[in-house]
């Protein structure tokens, strides 16, 4: 990306979410075994005034280098404990997975908060997910345990997200007891014979510690075939849908109910 454009963003980030910007999107989650919708992971989308559509994969880093994470991170959270209640006023209650970066968790305070956030929504707190990846967690292996411990405690679920990019061992996974963890995409787009064998093993692995295995970036029926028959729980990506706005999700766990 051009340097001016980047350095533009990272002026304009500061107070983005408080004016109103930065937007969390929403992307289904089906439990492999039924089909159903059960979850929805919040994604944030910056819609800058001039220069439109920001994804996170490019703002995300910036914040975290330029002190704005907490301010978007506490905007998200509060945006996706609103939603998960107003999601389950159509029918059941779905599971709402919120990211977070090691700088947020670095801060003891952030499972209190997270509580508080959740409890003033009237959000049950096991409805709440909490993710952050293999290589954020790996790297701040002290911060992340102690938040970990202490959301897991309050019954909010705690994912690593993007395994398999990372370098993590299997040492520090199991001190951190996670209860969730979501396979990268690329692990899922590129199953080849023997990345599947060490697949299976890592997944038979996670459920006897008792984690639950969510599927990212699954965008064919092949690739959803493939992580059914490895034993995953749950499977994300475009195949089920793309993050989307509060109002179309709505309409699509309707729709997904009545077929
Ligand atoms: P992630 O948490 O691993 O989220 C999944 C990313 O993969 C999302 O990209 C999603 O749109 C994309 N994706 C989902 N299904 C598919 C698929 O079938 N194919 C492909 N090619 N991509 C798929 P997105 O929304 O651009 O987010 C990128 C990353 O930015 C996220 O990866 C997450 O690490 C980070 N991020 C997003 N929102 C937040 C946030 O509020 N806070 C923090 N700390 N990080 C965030
Ligand atoms: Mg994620
Ligand atoms: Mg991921
Ligand atoms: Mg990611």
């Amino acid at each position: 990306m051009d340097e001016r454009v980047r350095s533009q963003l990272a002026t304009d980030l500061p107070g983005a979410s408080a004016r109103g910007e930065i937007v969390a999107f929403y992307q289904p989650q089906i439990d492999i075994a039924s089909g159903a919708v059960v979850g929805a992971e919040a994604l944030s989308r910056w819609f800058h005034p001039r220069l439109g559509l920001v994804c996170p994969t490019v703002f995300i880093p910036l914040a975290e280098a330029r002190g704005s994470i907490v301010e978007i991170g506490d905007h998200m959270l509060n945006a996706a404990c609103e939603f998960g209640v107003s999601s389950a006023r159509g029918g059941a209650a779905i599971d709402i997975s919120v990211n977070v970066s090691a700088i947020q968790l670095r801060d003891g305070n952030f499972a209190a908060k997270a509580l508080q956030t959740a409890t003033h929504h009237g959000l049950d707190a096991r409805q709440l997910t909490i993710e952050i990846t293999e290589s954020q967690a790996v790297q701040n292996i002290a911060a992340v345990g102690d938040s970990f411990d202490l959301l897991r405690l309050a019954g909010v679920t705690v994912s690593i997200d993007d395994f398999g990019r990372g370098q993590s061992s299997v040492d520090q996974l199991l001190a951190l007891q996670a209860n969730e963890l979501k396979i990268d995409q690329s692990l899922v787009q590129n199953c080849a014979a023997d990345s599947r064998t060490l697949l299976a093993a890592v997944i038979s692995f996670a459920h006897d510690k008792g984690l639950r295995v969510v599927a990212e970036g699954v965008e064919t029926p092949a690739q959803l075939a493939a992580m059914t028959v490895l034993g995953c729980d749950r499977a994300q990506g475009y195949l089920m849908g793309r993050a989307m706005p509060a109002r179309a999700f709505d309409e699509f766990i309707t729709a997904s109910r009545s077929l």
